[in-house]
């Protein structure tokens, strides 16, 4: 029964529905989240999933399949509720240190440049401050060889200068995980500039490819 059709008894105007589905939520799941047969679908936990290369990562699911797919879509046509949902669910995976502030990434484009990293960051609760700038309009990372993305992002990132009170420790944030270049082009930026960072939190890791098999 979908909730759209309402209006069918006390209960059901009462009834939270999955945000991805529309269908009646599961009462006992925490925050607005997509319901279990969501989650499953799109093979996502509230545990999240985490890592270490190229730098300790933290994500909601693998960048592959249903999910790869909803992100897609989510770029093409934003929804708010949708994308809430996605990131209260990563939200509850996290393990970070209460002194964490988040950074994102910025996009290089400055007209209909990727806005995600910093809805994220906004959206989980935890500080968060632009430090970072991409002062360089740099090629597109999708079409390059690993070796080619390293080199294109080289100086592609500028750190704000240290403030008096320095953060205790910085987690970059983007919407995907790849082969890490844009992340590691990041965090040498902080370093650089006197920042610790502890890691990195995005959306999706993109399997590595011995995974697909
Ligand atoms: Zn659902």
């Amino acid at each position: 029964m979908f909730c759209s059709l309402g209006a069918l008894g006390r209960s059901l105007l009462i009834q939270r529905c999955c945000p991805l589905c529309a269908r009646p939520i599961d009462q006992t799941l925490k925050g607005s989240t997509p319901c279990r047969p969501c989650q499953e679908r799109l093979q996502l936990s509230p545990e999240g999933i985490k890592g270490w290369h190229p730098l300790p990562w933290q994500a909601l699911g693998r960048y592959a399949d249903g999910f790869r797919a909803l992100l897609l879509k989510l770029r093409r046509e934003p929804n708010k509720r949708r994308f809430h949902a996605l990131i209260t669910l990563l939200d509850q995976g996290l393990q970070l240190p209460e002194s964490a502030v988040l950074v994102p990434i910025p996009s290089w484009k400055h007209h209909h440049g990727n806005t995600v990293p910093t809805l994220m960051a906004q959206r989980l609760g935890l500080p968060s401050a632009p430090l970072l700038m991409r002062h360089q309009a740099r090629l597109s990372q999708h079409h390059l060889s690993r070796n080619l993305r390293k080199t294109n992002l080289t100086g592609a990132f500028q750190a704000a200068p240290i403030p008096e009170k320095q953060p205790a420790q910085i987690w970059l944030v983007d919407d995907i995980l790849t082969t890490g270049s844009t992340a590691l082009a990041a965090r040498d930026a902080l370093h650089h500039a006197g920042y610790a960072v502890g890691g990195m939190i995005c959306m999706a890791r993109t399997p590595a490819r011995s995974c697909r098999r």
